[in-house]
């Protein structure tokens, strides 16, 4: 409810939860997943009862690989042990904060075109 009564727009990475399980990771992992995809719906339900939007963005979306400052792209991020991003352009970010503001970005993006 805290999200959903702050923000006119919520942005989320989306799951491909049939590939995730094809894969083949332990029950803990689908557990995870599925309460995801729960919270999604019930936010979206919440979101589309004030007119608001929830807006996937594509998981394949490189959102922690694109400096969100100057849009370079940093292919070694692709490494989940490199949790800070360091830009030839001075910025330098943690790697969620960095992928955080990339899902928005996008978000309004696709929200902009859908419109
Ligand atoms: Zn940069």
């Amino acid at each position: 409810a805290e999200i959903a009564n702050r923000y006119d727009v919520v942005c989320v990475e989306s799951l491909d939860m049939k590939s995730m399980a094809n894969r083949g990771f332990g029950n803990g992992k689908a557990t995870l997943d599925n309460g995801y995809g729960m919270f999604l719906s019930m936010l979206e339900y919440k979101l589309s009862d004030r007119n608001k939007y929830l807006v996937k963005v594509d998981k394949w979306y490189p959102s922690s690989q694109i400096c969100h400052c100057c849009g370079a792209l940093h292919p070694e991020m692709k490494d989940l042990s490199i949790r800070k991003m360091t830009c030839d352009c001075g910025l330098t970010i943690g790697r969620d904060q960095n992928a955080a503001i990339n899902i928005l970005n996008e978000g309004l993006r696709l929200l902009a075109g859908a419109a």
